[in-house]
């Protein structure tokens, strides 16, 4: 019979991807929708000289494929970029443009992992890490952090993770600022990350730095891994434009690494889906070669507005804790409480393995059984067209939470 390949099976779809399908079906049907809970993006426009350039590029002729690895323009701004904001000096034969941050992390796997090597990812994580590890067959490892160390990932956590078959141990992951926790972190922790990987045992190591969030911190300040002594060599720096620069329906992002590594993901984008949009490039260039840091500013003070009164919200559930988040535009309750609570935990063993250590991010759903989140998403996507009525529906779905009948 006519098959579709195992390898598809196994991986699953992309949750944010789904909700996001949700939210679209449901308001095509005519219901109101909030989504203001919904798909990781900003709800604010590109800046102004942003939208110009799109306009303008098709004016200009920049309608045409450019080379696969990005215009060189544009890879020389975001050289530029790295260097005066991140401390980390590349050439433009060390970057590939790419169709968002997501593909770039799929190349950058996809040019160092060989099958069956250990892709670390500390949890709560961004939904995608481990499927896309799977997809290029290698091997997802999950290191938990807690809510007590602030979802940081400490040096002894990853010693211990590095003692299982350190050989096939091939690559980190640091996502920072972190999707979903909004953790940042800081140059003490990067520091004492970079000491265990200087052991010459774990000179094979990569760190896949996803810094996607980098733009978006509130007052711990954002670090880049290259930057760090010695470490360059070893990051796949994975940036773009589609956080800070709310770019996200224009698919840009880019992956930054030593010349080999860019030029393998070069070769494999090649094969799969060539430059990335010359019309998303030039805005990406007008972008960088604009001043937006009082543009920026303004946005960070209302995405700080808003996580203080989502973080407020969440911790005026009882059972519900939330640790203040630094960076991105997140912020992941703990529902465990309020699950051991109501007597769901005994329920169901996947629900009290998740309810002790949730493995992945998008809040409290990934390895619940679908019956107890479904609802509620539903309900929270039901909700007025605010901020505000978003957490009241919020509010109201943990408290109708029940067990499975
Ligand atoms: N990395 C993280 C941590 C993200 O949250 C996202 C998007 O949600 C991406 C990468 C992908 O970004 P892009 O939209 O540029 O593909």
């Amino acid at each position: 019979s006519l098959r579709i390949s195992s390898m598809v099976k196994r991986i699953s779809e992309s949750q944010t991807a789904a909700v996001q399908a949700l939210s679209k079906r449901l308001k095509d049907s005519g219901r109101r929708v909030n989504s203001a809970l919904c798909i990781g993006e900003p709800d604010y426009q590109p800046p102004d000289v942003v939208l110009d350039a799109i306009g303008k590029a098709g004016d200009e002729g920049h309608t045409h494929y450019t080379v696969v690895q990005g215009d060189s323009e544009l890879r020389k701004g975001i050289c530029d970029y790295l260097r005066d904001k991140k401390g980390a000096a590349y050439d433009p034969a060390q970057v590939c443009v790419s169709n968002g941050g997501k593909q770039a992390i799929y190349q950058a796997f996809m040019a160092v992992c060989d099958p069956g090597d250990r892709v670390l990812v500390p949890t709560p994580c961004w939904v995608s890490y481990h499927d896309i590890a799977q997809l290029c067959k290698a091997q997802p490892v999950s290191i938990t952090t807690t809510a007590e160390e602030g979802y940081l990932l400490t040096a002894a956590h990853l010693e211990q993770a590095l003692q299982v078959d350190p050989g096939r141990c091939k690559v980190l992951v640091l996502c920072n600022p972190c999707n979903p926790t909004g953790a940042v972190l800081p140059r003490e922790s990067l520091e004492a990350i970079a000491e265990v990987l200087r052991r010459p045992e774990f000179a094979h190591i990569y760190v896949l730095a996803d810094e996607i969030y980098e733009q978006l911190v509130f007052d711990t300040p954002h670090v880049c891994f290259a930057s760090l002594e010695g470490m360059q060599e070893r990051t796949l720096l994975v940036g773009g434009f589609s956080k800070g620069f709310a770019m996200t329906g224009l698919r840009l992002g880019y992956l930054a690494a030593r010349k080999a590594v860019a030029a393998a993901a070069t070769k494999l984008q090649g094969q799969i889906t060539s430059c990335a949009s010359s019309v998303s490039q030039r805005a990406g260039l007008a972008a960088l070669r604009s001043d937006q840091a009082e543009w920026l500013r303004e946005r960070l003070q209302e995405l700080r507005e808003k996580r203080d009164y989502t973080v407020k919200r969440l911790r005026e559930i009882p059972g519900v804790a939330c640790p203040l988040p630094e960076g991105a535009f997140y912020a992941f309750a703990n529902l465990s409480g309020v699950l051991w609570e109501r007597g769901l935990s005994g329920q169901d063993r996947l629900l009290r393995r998740a309810a002790r250590a949730p493995r992945r991010g998008a809040g409290a759903g990934r390895g619940l059984p679908r019956a107890d989140v479904g609802a509620p998403l539903v309900r929270v996507l039901d909700g007025g067209q605010d901020l505000q009525s978003a957490m009241d529906a919020f509010a109201d779905c943990v408290a109708e939470l029940r067990p499975a009948p």
